[in-house]
């Protein structure tokens, strides 16, 4: 099945080192909800795989998770696109779950209730750990230069065959033209 993985801060909107608290601090990086829109169209399914550890941090709660979820998807079919579903792993980083990225669980989530294999499957994100679950579960690891992107590309950690892109519009691009 023609699927995307994608990172959501960083990638979709702009992030923040404060975290993303409110539906006002959610800001779509433009061209990324058209960007989703166009992989629609062409028939890919889109999927969005976030860490949100504010939520075990006790930051904000699982209802303002939700309503930037909302605003997200608003925001995203204003652009005539559509995002089928957002997995979430809501843990501290020292919870040990199995879900936080770079751990696979997200993505093994996502297999599962697509069943299907996520092999070459494009998983677009802008931290190290994102690249890492996507290599972990035979995804397709696509770098963009958004968010944390600049930082990241020069991690020596970076999985090889780890595509760059400057923003998740120009990823778009490359995977309708290699599809
Ligand atoms: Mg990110
Ligand atoms: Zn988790």
């Amino acid at each position: 099945m023609k699927l995307v993985i994608l990172d959501r801060d960083g990638v979709i909107n702009f992030d923040s080192d404060q975290y993303i608290k409110s539906p006002a601090e959610w800001k779509p990086i433009p061209g990324s909800p058209e960007a989703i829109a166009r992989l629609n169209q062409a028939g890919y399914r889109v999927v969005v795989a976030t860490n949100q550890s504010g939520v075990g941090r006790g930051l904000f709660e699982m209802d303002t998770l939700n309503a930037i979820h909302d605003k997200m998807h608003k925001t995203v079919a204003a652009a005539g696109g559509r995002i089928d579903a957002v997995f979430y792993c809501p843990h501290a980083a020292d919870a040990g779950c199995d879900c936080r990225k770079p751990q696979p669980g997200m993505f093994e989530r996502i297999a599962a209730c697509y069943n299907t294999d996520l092999a070459g499957v494009p998983a677009v994100g802008d931290s190290l750990r994102d690249l890492q679950a996507a290599a972990a579960t035979g995804a397709r690891p696509m770098l963009v230069l958004t968010g944390k992107g600049v930082k990241t590309q020069h991690d020596p950690a970076v999985p090889a065959g780890t595509l760059v892109f400057s923003d998740l519009a120009a990823a778009v691009d490359y995977i309708l033209r290699a599809a």
